[in-house]
């Protein structure tokens, strides 16, 4: 099957990137959510994108320009998926209000269309069922600043038809990804499996003392010859985020957790040091 018409549904930071990298690689590509003010909002971000696109890949006005060109937003979600071969959704990370999505998207998209989430945190095994389509449906995750992280894990559950899985592997390459297959339902996919552990065992050895962040950082940049450590990584994810992570597993009993947790909200949160974005976190920028 080829996919020739895109509708992605949700027109926040992902879904905008979502649409426009798409519309870059010379698709047409519908862009949904649920009221008028997002849709124009996106739109007006796409010329802030745009010049992402001409500082890191070197792409031209005219590119520019001609993408915008390709993406058509709409509130009607009908009208949005009437053509589409496949249906990228990128609404809030809440299952409910997914959930309910797939059950009104089911009902509207032509039994042709094959949907993807790009949740980051959900197994695709807990929406399918309300997709009405389990066998056409999958993950198919972006990263944040999706033309330069070019990744996309994809990630199938226990009763996805393979030539569907294998027809959004040809899509995400047909559109600059790094495609990341994976081969069984996994929470965080490989990315998160792996980043996850390791700035948790970081945070640990902070928060014991055992040594500080400098000093951890240098160790795993010179001992794997690698640019950032754990710290580093921290402060680009921000540490907002860092914080929630650990909140929600501070409530699991986990000690660790709960320590982080008081160590980012007193020393950095209230002090407004939140990573690389405000030029402040556990280092200056
Ligand atoms: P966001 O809040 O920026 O955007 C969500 C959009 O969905 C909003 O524009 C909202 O109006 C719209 N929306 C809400 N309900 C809707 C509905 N019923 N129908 C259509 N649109 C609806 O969120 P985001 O950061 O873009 O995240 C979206 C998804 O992408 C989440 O599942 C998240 O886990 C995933 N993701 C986010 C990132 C990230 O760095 N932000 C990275 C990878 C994956």
């Amino acid at each position: 099957m080829q996919i020739k018409n895109i509708t992605v549904c949700g027109a926040g930071v992902l879904g905008g990137q979502i649409a426009f990298q798409i519309a870059f690689y010379k698709f047409n590509v519908t862009l949904y959510d649920i009221n008028e003010k997002i849709i124009k909002r996106a739109t007006t971000r796409f010329k802030v994108l745009g010049k992402s696109y001409k500082t890191d890949l070197n792409a031209t006005q005219q590119e520019i320009e001609q993408s915008i060109t390709r993406i058509k937003g709409t509130t009607n979600l009908k009208e949005a998926t009437k053509n589409a071969d496949l249906i990228i959704e990128a609404i809030p990370e809440d299952i409910g209000l997914k959930k309910e999505f797939y059950t009104q998207l089911g009902e509207v998209a032509p039994a042709k269309s094959i949907f993807c989430t790009n949740s980051s945190t959900l197994l695709p095994s807990a929406l399918a069922e309300s997709t009405g389509r389990p066998e056409r449906f999958l993950a198919l995750h972006f990263a944040n600043m999706i033309w330069k992280r070019n990744t996309a894990e994809i990630m199938g559950h226990e009763t996805t038809d393979q030539n569907i899985f294998d027809t959004v592997i040809s899509f995400a390459k047909a559109i600059g990804m790094i495609t990341l297959p994976i081969y069984k339902e996994q929470s965080g996919y490989i990315l998160n499996s792996l980043l996850v552990p390791f700035l948790k065992s970081a945070l640990a050895l902070y928060v014991d003392e055992i040594a500080d962040p400098a000093t951890i950082d240098k160790t795993w940049m010179k001992a794997t010859d690698t640019s950032m450590g754990p710290f580093g990584i921290c402060d680009v994810i921000g540490i907002n985020t860092i914080y929630n992570i650990n909140k929600i597993a501070a409530r699991t009993g986990d000690k660790h957790a709960q320590k982080v947790a008081k160590v980012l909200k007193e020393n950095f949160i209230d002090q407004e040091k939140l990573g690389t974005h405000n030029g402040k976190g556990f280092y200056t920028y």
